[in-house]
C-alpha cells in the first residue's frame, strides 16, 4: 500500500476522497506515492481559513514575515537533496538541474524575506493647504496560486514568497503531474510555524480546483503559470468576477545567430537553451534564426554536439537530458517531429529511444530548413525540438524573431555592439539575451513577457509588489 499524501487545509493535513498515483517518467514502474485529488468544497474551506488567518497576519509585525520567510528558506536549504531528488524523480529533470532549481527556491524566499521590510510607499504634500497625502501598498487578501509541472519547486516559491512578504494568504494548487515537490514545500511551510490556515495547498484536477478558486469570494486574485488556452479561459472568468489576475504562459522563443557570432558561444547557447531540461522551459529557444554566412558551419557543429548528448534516466549521474515529463507530452512532441518532416524540413534526431528502464526518452530534434510560416515552427511544442530558419540579413532575422504570437524571451548571438543594441530595442519580448541562452534568469529582476506569453503585472524582483499589493491613497487634514 502506497503512502498517502493529503492536502493542507486550514492548518491540518486533510484526507481526500480520491488519490492519484505520482509516477516517475524515467521509469513508469516506479510509483512515487499517492497524492490527494481534492474537490471544490476543499477550496471553500481553504479560502475561508486563509481569509481569517490573513486578517491577523497582515496586521502583525513585519518582522514576523521576515522570520517566517527566512525559516522556510533555511528548511528548503536543509532539505535540498531530498527535494531535488523528488523533483528529478517526478518531473524528469536531471539531478544537478533539480538541485539548482531547489536552491533557487530558497534564494527566492530569502529575497522576499528582505523585501517584506522594504514595501514601497510615498509621502507627498497635497495641493490643498494643511493636507498630507500618503500612498501605501496594502495586501490584496487571499491569492489563488496555480502552477505548472515544469518548475515544480521554483514557480510555487516565486508566487508564495511574495504573497507572504506582502501580507497575503494563499490557496495553492500545484500541477497534477508534480505533487511531490508541492507537498514537500507545503510541509516545510507548515513546519516553519506558518500561522494556521494562512497557506493552504489543494491538490487536484485543474478543471475542478481552478474554477472553484476563481468563483470563491474569499480569493481576491489569481496568479497562474501554464499554457495559453488555460490562461486565456482563466482571464475571462477572472474578469467576470472582477478579480485581479496574472498569467505567465507559453513561448516559441527565437535565438538569432548572426554571421559575426562566436560559433562556440552560439552553439552552446542554442544547445543549452533548446534541449537542456528536455526543452521543457517556457523560455527555451525553439526557433534558431541563422544568417546564411554561418548557417552551414552552425548546423554542422550543433548536430555534432547534439549527437553527443546523453539522454537517459534523470537520476543517473551521466545523463544530460532526462525523459519527457509524461506520455501525453511525448506524443505531442513526436507529432511535431512528424509534422516538421511533412512540412519539408530535414529532421535531425527527435526519435523515441529505449532507456535502461521504461520511460519517455526522446532524442533532441532539429528541424533544418524550416520556414517561418510552418506550423511546426510557430506553435509551442514544449519539448526538446527546435526549428532552424535561414535568413539573409539582420533585418530579416529581427522580422522573423518578432513574427510570433508569443513574446517571452528572445536572444541574439553576435559580436557587434550595433546589432546587439538594435536587437535589444526591437525585440518584442519581455526578456532579451545577448550571447546567452534564452532560458536561465536571475531571481531579483522582473520575469515575464508580451503578447500571448504574459498577461498582467510582472513576476519576481521588486516588480512583484505590483500584483501582490493594492495601492491605497490616504489624505489627512491637520489644520
Ligand atoms: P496547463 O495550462 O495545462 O496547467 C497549468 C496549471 O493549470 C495546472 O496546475 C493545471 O492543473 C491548472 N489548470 C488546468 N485546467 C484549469 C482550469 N480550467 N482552471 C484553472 N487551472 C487549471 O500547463 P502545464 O502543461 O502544466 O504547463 C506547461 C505550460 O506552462 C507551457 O505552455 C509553458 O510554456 C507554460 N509555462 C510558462 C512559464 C512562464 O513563466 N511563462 C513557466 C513555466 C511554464
Amino acid at each position: 500500500m502506497q503512502n498517502k499524501h493529503h492536502n493542507l487545509i486550514a492548518g491540518e493535513w486533510h484526507q481526500a476522497q480520491n488519490y492519484q498515483a505520482n509516477t516517475n517518467p524515467s521509469d513508469v514502474s516506479d510509483v512515487i506515492g499517492l497524492y490527494a485529488s481534492g474537490e471544490a468544497a476543499d477550496v471553500a474551506v481553504a479560502a475561508a481559513a486563509a481569509a481569517e488567518a490573513q486578517r491577523i497576519y497582515a496586521r502583525a509585525a513585519l518582522q514576523d514575515r521576515v522570520d517566517l520567510l527566512n525559516r522556510i528558506a533555511a528548511a528548503i536549504e536543509a532539505r535540498t537533496t531530498e527535494i531535488g531528488t523528488m523533483l528529478a524523480r517526478e518531473e524528469g529533470k536531471v539531478l544537478p538541474e533539480a538541485i539548482g532549481e531547489t536552491k533557487r527556491a530558497a534564494q527566492i524566499f530569502r529575497f522576499f524575506a528582505a523585501e517584506a521590510i522594504r514595501i514601497p510607499g510615498d509621502a507627498l504634500g497635497s495641493v490643498r493647504k494643511d493636507v498630507d497625502v500618503e500612498v501605501v501598498r496594502d495586501p490584496i487578501g487571499v491569492v489563488g496560486i496555480i502552477t505548472p509541472w515544469n518548475f515544480p519547486i521554483a514557480i510555487p516559491a516565486w508566487k508564495i514568497a511574495p504573497a507572504l512578504a506582502y501580507g497575503n494568504g494563499v490557496v495553492f494548487k500545484p500541477a497534477e503531474l508534480t505533487p511531490g515537490c508541492a507537498h514537500l514545500l507545503a510541509e516545510i511551510i507548515h513546519d516553519a510555524g506558518c500561522p494556521k490556515g494562512l497557506v493552504n495547498m489543494v491538490m487536484g484536477r485543474g478543471s475542478v480546483i481552478g474554477p472553484a478558486m476563481v468563483a470563491d469570494p474569499n480569493i481576491a486574485a489569481i496568479s497562474f503559470t501554464g499554457s495559453v488556452p488555460t490562461g486565456r479561459n482563466l482571464a475571462l472568468s477572472c474578469a467576470a468576477q472582477m478579480k485581479k489576475v496574472q498569467l505567465e504562459m507559453g513561448g516559441r522563443n527565437p535565438m538569432v545567430v548572426l554571421d559575426d557570432a562566436d560559433l562556440n558561444i552560439a552553439v552552446e547557447a542554442c544547445l543549452n537553451g533548446a534541449f537542456f531540461s528536455t526543452g521543457q522551459r517556457c523560455t527555451a529557444s525553439s526557433r534558431f534564426i541563422v544568417q546564411d554566412g554561418i548557417h552551414d558551419r552552425f548546423v554542422e557543429e550543433l548536430t555534432k554536439r547534439m549527437a553527443t548528448l546523453r539522454v537517459g534516466p534523470a537520476l543517473e549521474a551521466t545523463t544530460q537530458i532526462g525523459p519527457v515529463a509524461s506520455a501525453g507530452q511525448l506524443d505531442g512532441n513526436l507529432g511535431y517531429v512528424a509534422l516538421a518532416a511533412k512540412e519539408g524540413c530535414e529532421v535531425v534526431g527527435g526519435e523515441r529511444i529505449n532507456g535502461p528502464t521504461e520511460g519517455y526518452f526522446q532524442r533532441p530534434a532539429l528541424f533544418v530548413g524550416a520556414k517561418a510560416g510552418m506550423t511546426s515552427a510557430r506553435e509551442e511544442i514544449f519539448g526538446p525540438c527546435a526549428s532552424l530558419i535561414k535568413v539573409g540579413s539582420f533585418e530579416e532575422a529581427v522580422a522573423v524573431a518578432n513574427d510570433t504570437e508569443f513574446g517571452l524571451s528572445s536572444g541574439i548571438c553576435t559580436q557587434s555592439l550595433k546589432y546587439s543594441r538594435e536587437f535589444r530595442r526591437q525585440a518584442q519580448a519581455g526578456m532579451v539575451m545577448v550571447n546567452l541562452a534564452t532560458a536561465g534568469v536571475d531571481y531579483h529582476v522582473p520575469f515575464g513577457g508580451r503578447k500571448a506569453s504574459s498577461y498582467g503585472p510582472r513576476e519576481q524582483g521588486r516588480y512583484a509588489a505590483e500584483f501582490y499589493t493594492t495601492v491605497k491613497t490616504s489624505y489627512v487634514y491637520a489644520g
